[in-house]
């Protein structure tokens, strides 16, 4: 008598989370996708193991620097001085890779390697690009960008009240800054002050610690990049040689040069931020049983994460095209808000998705959902709110400001 075999079907294997859907990453040159695989790599050994404690803790994980330092790109997008070097999309993706991982480290290197660095490199002269890049780079210094103060942030532009005086070959600079990041314990800070004599925004390069009249209070109980430390500086009749005075820079135009750049790399956070979300919810939901299945066999579960993708899809396609016409030279104000306030939007959109497919366990923090649900926030408002990006392309499509 014939014995009918049965087939023994094996579960097919599910597909590993990929929010890199349209393969963004292999359009860079084989030396590129090197080193955002190396970031990728530090990211996943050395900064995931560890990160969750010290978002909690609200602390910098110090012991992460010299493995930061050996990636070898500090001043990444930037050539000469030491730096890294590279195309704008390695930026752009080295940016993203990390906040993928944790914004907070993203937030780190943005502040250090573009606000910071990017100041310099943009409004220095040759002898000061020369003396502060090259340990920058090297990330010996570390910096940060003192903008915003305590009763002025949107309108940063035309209402800063720090104040520069010029005294002989020194200024004298008194005013506070509120929110700067990593400036509790970085060696620089670039503050932008009001020169009482012509009224124009000028960028100094200042010592933190070895300058008089200059302190720093770290803010406490953020709820967003928690492990980003944040301080607001005052300064008191600081005295700032003329040579720390940047040189090129001749009023909040050249300031807005700087955060036409970093707008866009802020941008890529999101669309990182976004990215990791999405990958972490997408596990949880092959993993999660309910009703005897997986969430994840659900239509409204896959209807959520198929949005969530799209918007992940549509922020990269952006953020690509802002690098390539930064690399062009025709990157605009309105180029560089629009890519920040439709990515940080989507971002927002898409981390309370991934937060709500967690269910109960989308609000601890443990579940490596909650973190990028928090820290979006930040990324949404910082560098400049949505609604100020959105007065930035009014301004641009309409011919009209509608800045008061
Ligand atoms: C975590 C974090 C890190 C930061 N890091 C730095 C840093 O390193 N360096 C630095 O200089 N700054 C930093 N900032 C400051 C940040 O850039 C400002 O918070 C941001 O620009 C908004 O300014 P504000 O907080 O004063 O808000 P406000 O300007 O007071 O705005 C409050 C609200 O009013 C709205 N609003 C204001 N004006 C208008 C208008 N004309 N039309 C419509 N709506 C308007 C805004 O959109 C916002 O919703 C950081 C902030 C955070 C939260």
């Amino acid at each position: 008598m014939a014995t009918e075999r049965k087939e023994i079907k094996q579960p097919k294997p599910l597909p590993a989370p990929n929010s890199d859907f349209y393969e963004l990453v292999e359009t860079l040159p084989a030396e590129e996708v090197a080193v955002v695989k190396q970031v990728r790599t530090f990211m996943e050994t050395k900064v995931a193991p560890i990160i969750t404690k010290y978002w909690v803790d609200d602390a910098f994980p110090f012991e992460l620097l010299p493995a930061i330092k050996e990636l070898n790109i500090g001043g990444v997008g930037m050539e000469g001085y030491g730096c890294r070097g590279g195309s704008e999309l390695l930026f752009g993706l080295v940016a993203m890779e990390m906040s993928r991982f944790d914004s907070s480290i993203a937030t780190f290197f943005g502040v250090h390697n573009g606000l910071a660095m990017g100041s310099i490199y943009l409004g220095g002269s040759e002898e000061q690009k020369q003396k502060w890049l090259p340990p920058m780079a090297r990330w010996e210094k570390i910096g940060c960008f003192g903008l915003t103060e305590p009763l002025v942030g949107s309108g940063a532009s035309g209402g800063l009240t720090t104040t520069a005086k010029r005294d002989g070959d020194t200024w004298i600079i008194n005013g506070q800054k509120k929110w700067i990041g990593n400036s509790p314990w970085c060696d620089i800070s670039i503050i932008w002050a009001r020169d009482v004599a012509d009224n124009q925004v000028k960028g100094f390069i200042v010592e933190n610690k070895t300058t008089p009249g200059f302190s720093v209070e770290k803010i406490q109980n953020k709820i967003a990049l928690k492990v980003v430390q944040n301080g607001l500086i005052t300064m008191d009749n600081c005295r700032i040689p003329e040579e720390n005075r940047l040189q090129v820079d001749k009023s909040f135009r050249d300031t807005a040069h700087v955060l036409k750049m970093t707008r866009y790399l802020v941008a890529w956070e999101a669309t990182g931020c976004a990215m990791g979300a999405y990958e972490n919810a997408l596990k949880y939901c092959q993993e999660r049983l309910q009703f005897g299945k997986p969430i994840a066999s659900f239509q409204l579960v896959q209807d959520l994460l198929a949005k969530m993708l799209a918007n992940i899809t549509a922020s990269q396609c952006m953020v690509v095209r802002t690098a390539q016409l930064q690399a062009e030279g025709k990157l605009t104000d309105a180029h560089a808000a629009i890519a920040k306030a439709f990515t940080t939007a989507k971002c927002r959109e898409t981390v309370a998705w991934a937060r709500e497919l967690l269910g109960g366990n989308g609000i601890a923090a443990d579940y490596n959902v909650g973190r990028f649900f928090a820290d979006s926030e930040a990324l949404y408002s910082y560098e400049g709110t949505y609604q100020i990006q959105n007065l930035i392309i009014g301004k641009a499509i309409t011919g009209f400001s509608a800045f008061v």
